[in-house]
């Protein structure tokens, strides 16, 4: 199953995705994760990119693009790929179509992750990650039992995403509605959108996803 995962940022797409590659031995492609590793790479595409997203503007689609085509050539996706993050025009979609079709596959589903927008800002500048082995935790949501002390490991570095502040966070939302929820419309034409409501807690969220992946 060839599954996309849309919401708005924050809205527990990675966290979901994760779960699911564990879970259903999918694999995640993940444009934010590719493009932050370029980033921390200092590769040229990197820079690019890395400007644009402290703006929390999109990356030029043909960027995002070349990225999926080279993970899914390098991966063959064991029982599907989850799409996390990507697409996020309809440009984006339309080339996500073609790719898959030369592959001989296709999107299968498509779950949108409902989120009320004022609890997005809220939810996102709180986050932070265990430097050492990437568990996430929220100022007030998810602190690590001990403070300064991750739960998993023991490590003592957290960092936190340079895109999290409030001012990128807003941006993040505009581009979202203006250029990313037309895409629910387009798959919702070909009847493959499932909604869930992001809001709830995330066993609940997990609940529902699986129902909508399960469900004829
Ligand atoms: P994310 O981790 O998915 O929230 O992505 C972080 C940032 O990376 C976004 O705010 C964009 O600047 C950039 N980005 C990630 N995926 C895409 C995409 N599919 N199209 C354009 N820009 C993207």
């Amino acid at each position: 199953m060839n599954l996309v995962l849309l919401g708005p940022p924050g809205a527990g797409k990675g966290t979901q995705a994760k779960r699911l590659q564990d879970q259903r031995a999918l694999v995640q492609l993940s444009t934010g994760d590719m493009l932050r590793a370029a980033v921390a790479a200092g590769t040229e595409l990197g820079r690019k990119a890395g400007e644009i997203m402290e703006r929390g503007a999109l990356v030029p689609d043909e960027i995002v693009i070349g990225l999926i085509a080279e993970r899914m050539d390098a991966d063959k996706g064991g029982k599907g790929f989850i799409l996390d993050g990507f697409p996020r025009t309809i440009g984006q979609a339309e080339a996500l179509d073609r790719l898959l079709e030369a592959r001989g596959k296709e999107v299968d589903r498509v779950v949108v992750l409902d989120v009320d927008d004022d609890k997005l800002v809220q939810r996102i500048t709180g986050r932070f990650t265990c430097a050492t082995c990437g568990e996430g935790y929220h100022d007030l949501f998810k602190k690590p039992k001990v403070e300064g002390v991750c739960d998993g490991c023991g490590g003592t570095t957290f960092t936190r995403r340079k895109d999290d502040t409030e001012e990128v966070v807003r941006a993040r939302l505009t581009a979202y509605h203006a250029q990313t929820k037309p895409l629910i419309a387009y798959y919702a034409k070909q009847g493959k959108v499932r909604s869930v409501d992001g809001m709830a807690d995330i066993e609940t969220v997990q609940k529902e996803i699986d129902q909508a992946l399960d469900a004829a």
